[in-house]
């Protein structure tokens, strides 16, 4: 995995009131040394962003939202802006989730916009990709993930720079959530691929220090296997990362 640290990140959807994330946190917090050897960022629901920052207190959690219009302010009923992200304390903001792709129809140019706005805005974006397992089984899962790069980074390409503190989340949309994993070494292929695209659109410098995360179905008992792949540099967790109990053995793989 070479030097780039992994990241674990729970992305708890539309999941959790206010008091039990910040219950989450606390329990957290409670399970952690610090010595776990990877980030950890969670990412509530827009409304519960201000209550998890200020539990996450000095813990050095890194907070995310799940979504954010690429627009600053202005007329846009029922949008987020990245400066009103920052002003909560959020460091990431997850792009292109598949549920955003598929449910609420967003294009990688929208997505493009988006990523380009909060780089801009000094938030780290969290792009992420996948194919359907009717693209995989058509054999088209490179042609789509190459698609999906193309669209959703076009801006950086555009001006030939992708900050290295992006971050990409690998999630085959046939994994995720319904306890099908990819295997380590089917997961590995897709993030060698993604990586070779980084060196061939920006530099090898560039794609080395990027983090690609895995996504789908990632517990306690498939992590430490998926994270020894050297191109896997984290997860990105949706249903284990809603309960201490299961988002612990995910950040402490190491131990195992
Ligand atoms: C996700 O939606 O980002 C995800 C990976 O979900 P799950 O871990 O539940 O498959």
């Amino acid at each position: 995995m070479g030097a780039r640290t992994p990241l674990i990140a729970g992305n708890w959807k539309m999941n959790l009131n206010s008091e039990e994330s910040v219950n989450l946190v606390k329990a957290l917090k409670e399970g952690i040394t610090g010595n776990e050897g990877v980030d950890i960022l969670v990412s509530p629901t827009f409304v519960n962003l201000a209550v998890v920052k200020l539990s996450i207190g000095d813990s050095g959690i890194l907070l995310a939202a799940q979504n954010m219009h690429y627009e600053k302010n202005g007329a846009y009923t029922g949008e987020i802006s990245s400066q009103m992200l920052l002003d909560v304390g959020c460091t990431h903001v997850i792009l292109g989730h598949s549920e955003r792709r598929s449910i609420f129809k967003e294009t990688s140019e929208f997505i493009n916009h988006k990523a380009k706005a909060a780089t801009e805005m000094g938030l780290i974006p969290i792009v992420c990709i996948g194919e359907t397992i009717e693209e995989r089984e058509a054999g088209n899962a490179f042609a789509v993930i190459k698609d999906q790069l193309n669209g959703s980074l076009k801006n950086f390409k555009d001006v030939g720079k992708l900050p290295a503190s992006t971050v990409l989340a690998y999630e085959p949309v046939w994994a995720i959530g319904t306890g099908k994993t990819a295997s380590p070494e089917q997961a590995q292929e897709i993030h060698l691929f993604i990586r070779q695209w980084i060196t061939d659109n920006f530099n090898p410098e560039t794609a080395s220090q990027i983090r690609i995360l895995y996504g789908g179905s990632v517990k306690g008992d498939n992590a430490s296997e998926l994270m020894g792949k050297p191109d896997i540099d984290g997860a990105l967790v949706g249903g284990a990362s809603l309960t201490a109990d299961a988002f612990l053995p995910i950040i402490k793989f190491k131990e195992n």
